[in-house]
């Protein structure tokens, strides 16, 4: 058992605090690490030195910036299973989705690594007489990032590359539930040459947090998380005058209409609505049936019946167990109101057993039919292996529920129609959209568009959008006076315009 260090100033520090967060094995609920409770000084000695930091490192030439991911990105490739293997063991996922969690991050690296390009300026000439305006894209100062336990290495992944590749240095809130993930990737980007200060990590919860919304050195905030906490940082950063963009939480559904094809249409419920135990802001968690489609729950059931949950390391595992007992607890008292408010159990997952792993938080799948949208399980977003069944006459129908619900960030059909596609795409009013496909995640060279509820702010600075949101433009008009005079015809010319 390890205590989780600090990465401050460029050191990586044992924190001076008395207050230690347990990190947990999900597969056994063993104490594997602590985690600091940041003290107040140490936090402000975070600000302080990105402040300091960024006075040189925004003067690193671009390339030199992009260099730095460059080689991080190889590190990373060549890490990628270690860093994997940490990633299951604090997070219950297995080896197969942990390798894609790495893997969606250093898709981001990459991006940042074209940083020069997305960072050109515009120039128009003669804006009036022998004046010359242009831009330039500059960075803000301190940023910040608090992220999830669901994605460790993605979602850090996500915002400080990006961030530091514009010129900024940023500071990494993770999660407390799973820090020794962003901690491996801290170290792996100082091999690459990152200069001390440009990256630290600190670590904690609320208290922590809140000193990086109200401190005035931080400059913006980039935030993924749940939804009340998500309303919180856009409040309370936006209220202390810092850039913010918040993800937030979700609740998505996949149209099935009938000329669907129904094998393709099982095996994407199945798994996006249990991989990573539903613990995705883009799995499906409410299935639509339209019509004639309805006929098919009970090949559902059968499919998600032979579905089971394991350990990170046994590959026969579809996914792993809930992170912490106290998410189990809760996903298990849903599944309980959901019975109660009237929706049919098709299949119970409480109760869950792995063989040899007795105390890990498993859940089995779990599936409803019968739900509608007054009850528990339909309005809170459950996070877990859960998947509820509606039932709606038309395409038309299910647009309507859908756009009704607060949330928007993913949304799936499946159809054989060109026009029903098209009619969807069109109407639907959420941020991502699948046709065919159930869990459409955008790569980092478009943006993650979460909408409504599922997201706060008015960028949506992943990938593409990123260097929008971490630069500010400075426009330089300027004159310069030439020791030649204006010609004869050039004098005239202007005095007949005038
Ligand atoms: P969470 O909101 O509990 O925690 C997220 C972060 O906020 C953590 O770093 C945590 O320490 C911090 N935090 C917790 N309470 C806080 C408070 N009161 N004040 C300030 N900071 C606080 O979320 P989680 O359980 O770690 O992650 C799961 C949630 O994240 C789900 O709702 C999921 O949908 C969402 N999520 C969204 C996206 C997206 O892109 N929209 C992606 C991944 C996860």
């Amino acid at each position: 058992m390890k205590n989780v260090p600090l990465y401050l100033a460029g050191e990586f520090v044992q924190s001076q605090t008395s207050e230690w967060i347990d990190v947990t094995n999900p597969a056994t609920n063993e104490v594997i690490a602590k985690a600091p409770c940041t003290t107040d000084a140490e936090m402000r000695k975070a600000i302080e030195t990105g402040g300091e930091i960024f006075k040189t490192w925004k003067e690193v030439p671009v390339s030199e910036r992009a260099r730095v991911m460059l080689r991080y990105q190889a590190l990373l490739k060549e890490h990628h299973d270690e860093i994997a293997e940490i990633l299951s063991q604090e997070t219950g996922k297995t080896f197969e989705d942990a390798k894609g969690d790495v893997w969606r991050g250093i898709e981001v690296v990459e991006h940042a690594a074209n940083v020069a390009s997305m960072m050109m300026g515009e120039t128009v000439g003669n804006v009036a007489r022998g004046v010359d305006t242009h831009s330039w894209i500059q960075p803000l100062g301190v940023c910040t990032g608090i992220t999830p336990f669901n994605f460790p290495a993605m979602i850090p992944l996500w915002m400080f590359p990006m961030a530091i590749a514009c010129g900024n240095t940023f500071i990494l809130k993770p999660s407390e539930q799973d820090p020794l993930t962003p901690m491996r990737l801290a170290e792996l980007f100082e091999e690459a040459g990152a200069p001390k200060g440009v990256l630290q990590v600190v670590h904690g919860g609320k208290e922590q947090v809140d000193v990086l919304l109200t401190d005035p050195a931080v400059k913006a905030v980039s935030f993924v998380g749940s939804v009340p906490v998500g309303r919180y940082i856009y409040e309370t950063g936006t209220k202390n005058m810092k850039r913010v963009q918040s993800f937030a939480g979700a609740k998505n559904h996949m149209v099935i209409m009938p000329d669907a094809d129904k094998q393709q249409v099982l095996n994407a419920l199945v798994g996006a609505s249990v991989g990573a135990a539903g613990q995705r802001c883009m799995a499906i968690s409410v299935a639509v049936f339209v019509g004639e489609a309805q006929s098919w729950i009970p090949e559902l059931k059968g499919a998600m019946a032979n579905v089971r949950p394991g350990a990170w390391n046994d590959s026969d595992a579809s996914y792993g167990p809930i992170i912490s007992s106290k998410a189990k607890d809760r996903v298990e008292s849903l599944i309980a109101t959901g019975e109660s408010q009237g929706a049919n159990l098709l299949l119970d997952g409480r109760g869950c057993t792995v063989d040899g792993l007795p105390d890990g938080n498993w859940v089995g799948p779990t599936l409803f039919s019968g739900v509608t949208t007054d009850m528990d399980i339909y309005n809170e977003e459950v996070f877990g292996p859960v998947l509820a069944c509606m039932e709606e006459a038309t395409l038309a129908d299910a647009i309507t529920l859908i756009n009704n619900s607060p949330y928007g960030n993913g949304v799936s059909i499946f159809t054989g129609s060109g026009g029903a596609a098209r009619k969807f795409q069109h109407e639907i009013e959420v941020g991502q959209v699948g046709v065919n496909i159930p869990i459409p995640v955008p790569l980092p060279f478009f943006s993650f568009t979460g909408w409504k509820g599922s997201f706060y702010g008015d960028q949506h600075a992943y990938g593409k959008q990123a260097v929008r949101f971490y630069t500010e433009t400075k426009t330089v008009t300027s004159r310069w006076f030439s020791s030649e005079v204006e010609t004869e015809a050039e004098a005239n010319f202007s005095i007949q315009l005038r």
